[in-house]
This record gives structure tokens, C-alpha cells and sequence, in this order.
């Protein structure tokens, strides 16, 4: 049986150190932060990292506005510069056809753009929203080790001088990113064996950008076995990534195979014929994977720490400051409450995030399947109109786009082997994926 949990304000709370520990400052865990400090309780960040430091994931989908919103941050965002993005555009890898996605065909404002953003910028400030929030933010801060149990858990903590202290949470959210913490050392984490993809990507200075509206629309290219982003960011930067069946990675060094990855497509090279690349080539895990459970005897996991899904789709900081909002939302009403923390009370949170995160990889997996890529050069293909939501981060499908997505998913199934789109792109320009 366990016993209810004290309230914040009871003299038994002072048992804890925090109400609830946060393993990970990025977009999931700084999230969390601020919502349960705002709504009055004790949140402790443990970031091993100085921030701000470098992190993959440029671009912005217009609908994590409204929880930029809710945290008053839309503006704070706005006023950093950082370039719009109204869209995307879908690219043949000779660059021959090119589809033009611009949210406002589909969405007013303000969900008619997002923004490119740099992460180390865009992390820090959430970090620092979390702290001026109220949140206990404690950077250089690592979690070696956790004892967890549903009436309070201690996590053994190495700080900034490399000792060990222990530390007392009634509660703990793992926001540790793709490191998965709790769930490798749970052994819930669940390999996705057919997106097993590596990620490589830099920043090149003086690429060829379009002009107006369009510069900041985020470019995905077609490429053979393989696909390209390209963002354009602030001071004449892009940021250019290839992600890759891991096997087709087989020597060379991270720059070798980037170079040969871009020299493989017409379009990127044209892209970057005058430029220069102004960072080392960082290489990262995009294999997918997924933990068995999001929730469990004094714990919860958010954002990628829950789901890694492959970035084709820029799902990935939504998902996290959706899943962190959502997280801290249920805890603090049971806290205050001082109702008892089991996790058949957070039921609601596993099955939501679940299924935000299992649409995903469903239309991940349609997206390396060679049936469904001519719908992105197909601009009338009623597909598209239906998938618009989801391309702008909109989780929450309505009725007419879930029936959509569950006949279009069947379709896929029974329709193997058939062309049953037809492909508006020339032999030879089609892309394979493995
Ligand atoms: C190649 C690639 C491209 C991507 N592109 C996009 C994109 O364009 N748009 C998009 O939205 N998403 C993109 N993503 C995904 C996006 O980067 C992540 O989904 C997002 O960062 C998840 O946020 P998070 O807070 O869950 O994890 P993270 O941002 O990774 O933060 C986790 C934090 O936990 C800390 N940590 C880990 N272990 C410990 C520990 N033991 N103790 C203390 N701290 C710890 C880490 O230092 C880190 O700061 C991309 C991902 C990849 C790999």
C-alpha cells in the first residue's frame, strides 16, 4: 500500500529535497521545469552539460506555438531574429522537380510559420525560462544512478567538482534525450531494427539560398538511399544533414562520407558550390527506438528519452515540450493535491504520447516506403491536403485526417507491390530508400 503523498506545504514534504527531479535540460526537461515552477512546486534540473551548447534540430513547427504561447515565449522567440520559416520544399535529388509545402496555403496565423533556430541559443533560453520561473537549474550536474520507488526515489548526483551527493525527489522525469537513462537502465528501450539510420551534418556559410518568403523554408532532398536537409539559419548559415542506412556507412571518416553523401546529389552540390563548411562534421544516432513504457513506479519519460523518432519530419522539439507540459501538468495537480502518485494515474499521459508517437513512426515508416514519396511532387493529390496538420505539427488529428491516415496506412499494406500513386517524376530521378 502505498501512502498518500505529502502535500508541498506540509511539513513531510520537507523529507524531499525537490518534488520533482528532472534528469536533462533540453527542450523536454527545461519545459517540464517551468510548468511545474509555475505552478508553485519544487523542480530540480540536473543538465550535465554547460549551456549553451551545440545540439542537431534546427527547424521549428508552426503549432509549437501555442505552447510557446502558454509559456510566454512566443515573443521572446520572435524578437531573437531567428529566420522564418513559412514551409518546406521537397526536392528530387538532380534537383529537376521541386514541391513547394507553405503552411498558410492551409493554416492562418499564427500557425502559418515557425522558426529556424539555432539550438545552443534556443535550449539556453528555455534553460533560463525554467530558472526565472522558479525551477532549481543545475548545470555540469550528472546523473550516475537512480533508486527509484513510487513514495520518493534518490538519484546519485555528480557535480560540477566530481563528487557524489545524493538527492530525494518525490518524483522523477527523465528528459535525458536520445541517452534514454531510465529506460536502458530499466531495460525498456526497444531498438527500431528498420530505422536504423546514422545522421551527418555541418554548417556551411555562403550556400545558395532562396529569396524572400521562401529563404527560410526548410529543404528535404530525395536522395539516392538516403535524404538531405537543408536549413537556412541566421548570418548566411546552412545547415546541411544527410541521414543514412547506418550499413551504407561502411569507412571513412564522418567528413569523407558527408562530402560523398553531397557530392552523390546534383541539387546539394549545386547548393553548396561557393560554399565553405564552418564546423566540424558532427555524426548522430538516428536509429529509432522507443521504450515499452513511458511511465512506471515514480517515474515518467518525455521527449526523445520516451521515443527517438528519425528527424525527417522536425517532429522531435514539439514532441519533447509537448511531452515535458503534459508531464508536470498531471503531476502537479496530484501533488497538490496530495493525492498518492501510482503510475495508473498518469495512464493518460502514456496512451497520448504513445499515440502522438506511434502516428509518427507510422508515417515515418510510409515515408522510406517507395509508394509514398511521389505524393510529395503530387501538389493535387488529395494525400497531401490531409497530411498538412501533421506537417505542421498539429498531433491532435482530427476525425477527417485520422480516417484519412488509416485508410491511406491500409492502402500501403495491401497496395505492396502496386504503383497506386502515379509518379510524376521521370525514370531514373525516383528515389530509393533502403
Ligand atoms: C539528425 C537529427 C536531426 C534533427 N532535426 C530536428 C529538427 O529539425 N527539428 C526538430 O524538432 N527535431 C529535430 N531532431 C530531434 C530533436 O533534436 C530532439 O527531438 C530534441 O532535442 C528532444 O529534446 P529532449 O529535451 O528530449 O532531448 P535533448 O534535447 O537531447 O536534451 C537532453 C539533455 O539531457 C542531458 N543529459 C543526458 N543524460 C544526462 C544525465 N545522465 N544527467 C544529466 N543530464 C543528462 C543532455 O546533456 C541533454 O542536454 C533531430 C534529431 C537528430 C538526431
Amino acid at each position: 500500500m502505498i501512502s498518500p503523498m505529502p502535500r508541498p506545504d506540509s511539513p513531510d514534504a520537507e523529507s524531499f529535497d525537490c518534488d520533482v527531479a528532472i534528469i536533462g535540460g533540453g527542450p523536454a526537461g527545461s519545459t517540464a521545469a517551468m510548468v511545474l515552477a509555475r505552478e508553485g512546486l519544487r523542480a530540480t534540473v540536473f543538465e550535465r552539460e554547460k549551456f549553451p551548447r551545440f545540439h542537431v534540430g534546427e527547424s521549428l513547427l508552426p503549432f509549437n506555438r501555442d505552447l510557446l504561447r502558454r509559456l510566454d515565449l512566443d515573443d521572446k522567440v520572435d524578437q531573437f531574429g531567428w529566420v522564418r520559416k513559412y514551409g518546406a520544399f521537397f526536392v528530387t535529388n538532380d534537383g529537376g522537380l521541386q514541391h513547394q509545402f507553405d503552411f498558410d496555403e492551409y493554416f492562418k496565423s499564427p500557425h502559418d510559420h515557425a522558426w529556424e533556430v539555432e539550438r545552443a541559443e534556443f535550449d539556453d533560453m528555455l534553460l533560463r525560462h525554467a530558472e526565472e520561473s522558479g525551477a532549481d537549474v543545475r548545470e555540469e550536474h550528472h546523473i550516475r544512478a537512480v533508486n527509484l520507488a513510487a513514495n520518493g526515489s534518490t538519484l546519485t548526483v555528480v557535480g560540477p567538482d566530481g563528487k557524489e551527493f545524493p538527492w530525494r525527489a518525490r518524483w522523477v522525469i527523465d528528459a535525458s534525450g536520445q541517452a534514454s537513462f531510465l529506460a536502458k537502465k530499466l531495460g525498456i528501450r526497444k531498438n527500431i531494427p528498420d530505422l536504423r539510420k546514422v545522421a551527418l551534418y555541418s554548417h556551411y556559410k555562403g550556400a545558395k539560398r532562396r529569396e524572400g518568403k521562401h529563404e527560410g523554408h526548410i529543404t528535404l532532398t530525395f536522395g539516392e538511399q538516403r535524404w538531405f536537409w537543408s536549413i537556412p539559419l541566421r548570418d548566411d548559415i546552412m545547415s546541411v544533414g544527410c541521414v543514412v542506412d547506418r550499413d551504407r556507412w561502411e569507412s571513412g571518416t564522418a567528413e569523407e562520407m558527408l562530402d560523398e553523401c553531397v557530392a552523390s546529389s546534383p541539387y546539394l552540390s549545386d547548393v553548396l558550390e561557393n560554399a565553405e563548411r564552418v564546423r566540424k562534421v558532427h555524426t548522430a544516432s538516428a536509429f529509432s527506438f522507443q521504450a515499452k513504457s513511458y511511465v512506471g513506479d515514480g517515474w515518467m519519460l518525455a521527449g526523445d528519452s520516451a521515443a527517438f523518432l528519425d528527424p525527417i519530419f522536425s517532429t522531435g522539439v514539439q514532441i519533447g515540450m509537448e511531452s515535458g507540459e503534459m508531464a508536470a501538468l498531471m503531476l502537479a495537480k496530484r501533488i497538490k493535491a496530495g493525492k498518492p502518485l501510482r503510475p495508473e494515474m498518469f495512464k493518460s499521459y502514456e496512451k497520448k504520447l504513445r499515440k502522438w508517437t506511434d502516428t509518427c513512426f507510422k508515417i515515418i515508416r510510409a515515408y522510406y516506403h517507395p509508394q509514398f514519396q511521389p505524393l510529395f511532387f503530387s501538389p493535387k493529390q488529395r494525400p497531401v491536403k490531409h497530411m498538412a496538420p501533421f506537417f505542421a505539427g498539429q498531433f491532435n488529428l482530427g476525425f477527417r485526417s485520422r480516417f484519412f491516415f488509416g485508410l491511406f496506412f491500409f492502402l500501403l499494406r495491401m497496395l505492396e507491390r502496386r504503383q497506386f500513386i502515379p509518379d510524376p517524376r521521370p525514370e531514373g530521378a525516383t528515389a530509393h530508400h533502403g
